[in-house]
């Protein structure tokens, strides 16, 4: 199926076409269409599924520009703030060469910038809460001309305790509106909110609930806790881990690996809550730039941020929420590309893993032979190894995941 069946207009068929889009992903197809439409939607789309474009196509489609005083008309809240900076990105991809204006608000930068963009006049903000509420409490912010609502990540903006914050900005917003809310995994929680803030959303699932993108390879390395560093280190060294992203369950954590990676001379860096929003920008753009080839995470950048080519997320420590693992690693094998994600599992995490797999369905191979095995692993009971789709991910996998075998326990 074309982008041309989707109603898109011509401007925005050449800007698909420009992005190098050939095809619409699945939630777009479902999507776009609903939103034309006019309809509230509700989507259960998998992380680098394309959910940003499922979106930002139909508002600045229907967003047509006007001219004098500019009232804020689409509003698009997300979890943090590397995200909110993406989406607002995407916006200025769709809406090159139209007037439409927009803005990124987000906490941690001088807020100057953003209160003078609003002055000037916006269309359409992308913001996270708490700065956003800051500047309406301000003065700064006026949403009663909103058309179009995004709630983005809104599972996450739960977790992270924004659910006051984005209940008081929706209690600002007109009546008649457009809502959209995506999510990957639907919590109670969510749909509480869902039937509160939308009328008669079409619902989309671009994927079964919480299942993990089938192109990542997966796999369990039973690990003592002490071994964890020697291990990854290992893994590091090969070639094939051209860029890597590794998450651990707490900032200090994330800090002492990037040091120690650094001082072994594998070049890394450090993202987590507590950098500066410059040190998380520079550390970000120089991964993404390859400069960095290691970059070591907590759960904020689990979330939302496309990067392309991370060629394996490794956990190191296996999140205590389930859902997280699912988001970490759809950091890798973005839009329909392959990945591999390898977690690390010491005999403390071994409940996380149990909870891990229950969200997901299924079992995730154990490699059963590296230098760090655990002494408690579990006793082998071989099954096929899911593949990589890509022959060069494959390849690039087969270097040092050994044999892949479930447990029996
Ligand atoms: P998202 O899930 O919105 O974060 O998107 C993940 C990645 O998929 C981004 O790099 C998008 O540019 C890319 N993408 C979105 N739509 C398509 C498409 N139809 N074809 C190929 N790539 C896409």
């Amino acid at each position: 199926m074309s982008f041309h069946k989707l109603e898109l207009n011509k401007a925005l068929l050449r800007v698909v076409k420009r992005a190098g889009y050939s095809e619409p992903t699945a939630i777009q197809k479902r999507a776009i269409p609903q939103i034309l439409r006019g309809c509230d939607l509700i989507g259960c789309a998998q992380t680098g599924s394309g959910k940003t474009a499922a979106f930002a196509l139909p508002i600045v489609q229907m967003l047509d520009p006007v001219a004098g005083r500019r009232p804020i008309r689409a509003l698009v809240l997300a979890p943090t703030r590397e995200l909110a900076a993406q989406i607002d990105e995407e916006f200025g991809k769709f809406s090159r060469g139209s007037s439409l204006r927009r803005v990124a608000i987000f906490g941690g930068v001088g807020q100057q910038p953003q209160v003078d963009a609003l002055q000037r006049g916006v269309d359409i903000v992308v913001a996270t809460p708490g700065r956003l509420q800051d500047l309406m409490n301000q003065g700064f912010v006026r949403l009663d001309q909103v058309e179009f609502f995004v709630l983005d990540e809104a599972d996450r903006m739960l977790d992270m305790g924004f659910i006051n914050d984005v209940k008081r900005i929706i209690e600002r917003l007109p009546e008649a509106r457009q809502t959209m809310l995506f999510s990957a995994t639907m919590p109670q929680a969510v749909q509480d909110l869902s039937k509160r803030i939308l009328k008669k959303p079409v619902k989309v699932a671009a994927n079964p609930q919480a299942t993990t993108v089938d192109t990542i390879a997966q796999s369990i390395y039973f690990v003592e806790s002490g071994d964890k560093r020697a291990l990854l280190k290992h893994i590091l060294r090969d070639p094939a881990s051209e860029r890597v992203l590794v998450f651990t369950r707490t900032k200090h954590r994330a800090n002492n690996l990037a040091k120690q990676l650094n001082r072994a001379r594998i070049p890394a860096e450090a993202i987590h809550g507590n950098k500066s929003q410059s040190a998380r920008t520079r550390a970000l753009a120089q991964f993404k730039s390859g400069r960095t080839a290691v970059l070591v995470a907590t759960d904020i950048a689990a979330r939302g941020l496309d990067i392309d080519s991370v060629t394996h997320v490794i956990n190191f420590d296996l999140p205590n929420i389930p859902e997280s693992y699912v988001h970490r690693i759809g950091r890798t094998a973005r839009a329909g590309a392959a990945g591999i994600a390898y977690s690390f599992c010491d005999v403390s995490e071994r409940k996380y893993l149990r909870d891990i797999e229950a969200l997901i369905r299924e079992r995730i191979a154990v490699v059963s032979e590296h230098p760090y095995m655990s002494a408690v692993a579990a006793p082998p009971e071989p099954v096929p190894a899911k593949k990589p789709a890509r022959e060069s991910h494959r390849r690039r996998a087969r270097h040092f995941r050994g044999r892949r075998q479930t447990r029996s326990a």
